[in-house]
């Protein structure tokens, strides 16, 4: 009973911070949403390029499928019966595409990020995280046997501080950072990650693409395609449910550390296989991942006249990409801000603490290719 009334309290007191979550009612009519009625434009879906709506790519993929071969069950994990043909081709697929040695697909960018880590790492281990990196990685951090030091996000100078001064007492340093930040919306410099770990035999990088794949590069493979650094990066991860609409994750990497996460990643092996179906979905959009320039070039567009609109107006925005945090401060700002958009027809949440850091609660805008200029300019007035 006790515990009970804890746990009310608690809650309670998230309310009254403007801090408690809600499973929203929601309905979806392509890029719309409809929520207590109200027919709103979606602009809190990771539906980058709009693939997720796109109805004739869905009929396209279901003109693929018989009763016989749609699968929506693999029963089992990869390393028990669960290894279908089609997870082998598009593993094939990944590392033809981003010209690595191997890739290894998993459920989701959480399964990727909770596992990888844990499993390449000991207790002569050091990670060495950006301080805003995604709760998954924090979490993989977490549950490995690693000493872990954050440092200030993307303070190279820093980080190479603490590289120079840890190397030697660690048998391996690994650098965590996202590509693109979920938050801020702002990047990595992964060329100055790469050159800084390539001064030391025994520091590797590790990059989470989950923004980035679909979005940047001339193929759509991320920002390290962008960069040009694919092949210098030992742990590059993306995942499948963003801008591929689809589900799942992939490393593409060398052929000896798929064969470790194999064996070593928990992950990867409790945990029954994705579907075929899905797989096969991934794959079928994969595959035409190089067509969508144009839905690309469109997302920069809108995002660069969002963020200079916000600009515009007094807001403080670091974002360099699709992804477009209105920073407000207090939570019950961005609560009400969130209210007034919603009347106007645009569906932007509040993203308040602990998912930012207290006093930064913002209105997160997450842009699709699908939104026009004008529904920007709307967006602002
Ligand atoms: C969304 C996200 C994940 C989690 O991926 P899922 O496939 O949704 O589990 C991991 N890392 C980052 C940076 C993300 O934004």
């Amino acid at each position: 009973m006790i515990l009970i009334e804890q746990m009310q309290q608690e809650l309670q007191e998230l309310e009254a911070k403007s801090n408690l979550r809600k499973l929203p009612g929601i309905l979806h009519e392509g890029r719309d949403v409809i929520v207590n009625g109200q027919r709103m434009l979606n602009l809190s879906s990771n539906d980058y390029l709009g693939l997720a709506n796109d109805i004739e790519l869905r009929r396209d993929f279901l003109e693929t499928l018989t009763p016989e071969t749609f699968l929506p069950t693999s029963s089992s994990s990869r390393l028990l019966t669960g290894n279908f043909t089609a997870c082998e081709q598009l593993e094939q697929q990944l590392a033809t595409a981003f010209g690595t040695e191997a890739a290894l697909v998993f459920n989701s960018g959480y399964h990727a990020n909770t596992g990888i880590l844990p499993a390449v790492s000991n207790a002569r281990t050091l990670i060495l995280a950006d301080k805003l990196v995604h709760a998954s990685l924090i979490d993989g951090i977490r549950l490995s046997a690693a000493k872990s030091i954050r440092y200030r996000h993307n303070q190279y100078d820093q980080l190479e501080r603490l590289i120079e001064i840890n190397h030697t007492e660690y048998e391996r340093i690994i650098i965590v950072t996202e590509s693109i930040f979920s938050m801020d919306g702002d990047e990595a410099d992964l060329r100055e990650l790469v050159r800084l770990k390539k001064k030391y035999a025994n520091v590797w990088l590790y990059v989470d693409e989950a923004h980035a794949f679909g979005v940047r590069g001339d193929k759509g493979l991320g920002c390290a395609e962008e960069q040009e650094c694919i092949s210098d990066i030992d742990f590059l991860v993306g995942t499948f449910g963003k801008a591929l609409a689809s589900a799942g994750a992939y490393i593409v990497c060398r052929k000896v550390i798929r064969e470790y996460l194999v064996n070593k990643m928990r992950t990867f092996i409790f945990t029954t296989a994705l579907p075929p179906v899905i797989i096969q979905w991934t794959s079928f959009v994969f595959t035409r991942l190089p067509n969508f320039r144009q839905r690309r070039e469109k997302l920069q567009l809108v995002s660069s006249k969002l963020k200079e609109t916000l600009e515009h107006k007094g807001y403080v925005c670091p974002s360099s990409s699709h992804i477009i945090p209105m920073i407000t401060g207090e939570s019950s700002i961005a609560v009400r801000k969130a209210e007034e958009l919603q009347r106007k027809g645009f569906y932007a949440l509040p993203v308040r603490p602990p998912t930012v850091p207290e006093g930064t609660s913002r209105i997160r805008f997450s842009l699709t290719a699908e939104i026009s200029e004008e529904e920007i300019v709307r967006l602002t007035t």
